[in-house]
């Protein structure tokens, strides 16, 4: 099992949340940029809801210039979910654990360093890591 102290816990806790509210800034902005204002107004409905069914209906509109960072909100509140999880932090293909470091760095994180260059390079053309 993974050793995230609740203090370290936290502080992923805090750049999840804080990336999560940059990057529903970031597709409000594209949105309304693009004209589509609709969407954007859907968007800033439900910011503090934590649903991902805004995301699931914007990747169904296939719009591309906020499908990247959809996928990446989506991943974000998974990583939310899974935050007070025994097993959170634990790299999905070899199990150990996924430094500190990186997990602040990307918070979405579900591979440890050495696991995710390797996935890289064998899935380059693969843009959503499987959970
Ligand atoms: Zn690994």
């Amino acid at each position: 099992m993974p050793a995230i102290s609740s203090a370290q816990k936290s502080q992923i806790e805090f750049a999840l949340t804080t990336r999560h509210a940059q990057l529903l800034a970031e597709i409000r902005e594209e949105l309304a940029q693009s004209g589509q204002q609709h969407f954007a107004d859907l968007a800033g409905e439900v910011a503090d809801v934590g649903d991902a069914s805004v995301a699931d209906l914007l990747v169904d509109q296939n719009i591309a210039i906020v499908r990247r960072q959809v996928e990446e909100l989506t991943r974000i509140e998974a990583a939310q979910k899974h935050l007070h999880d025994a097993d959170f932090g634990a790299c999905s293909e070899c199990g150990l654990d996924i430094s500190l470091q990186r997990l602040l760095v990307v918070p979405d994180a579900t591979r440890c360093i050495v696991c995710q260059g390797q996935h890289e390079k064998t899935y380059s053309h693969e843009s959503t890591p499987k959970l």
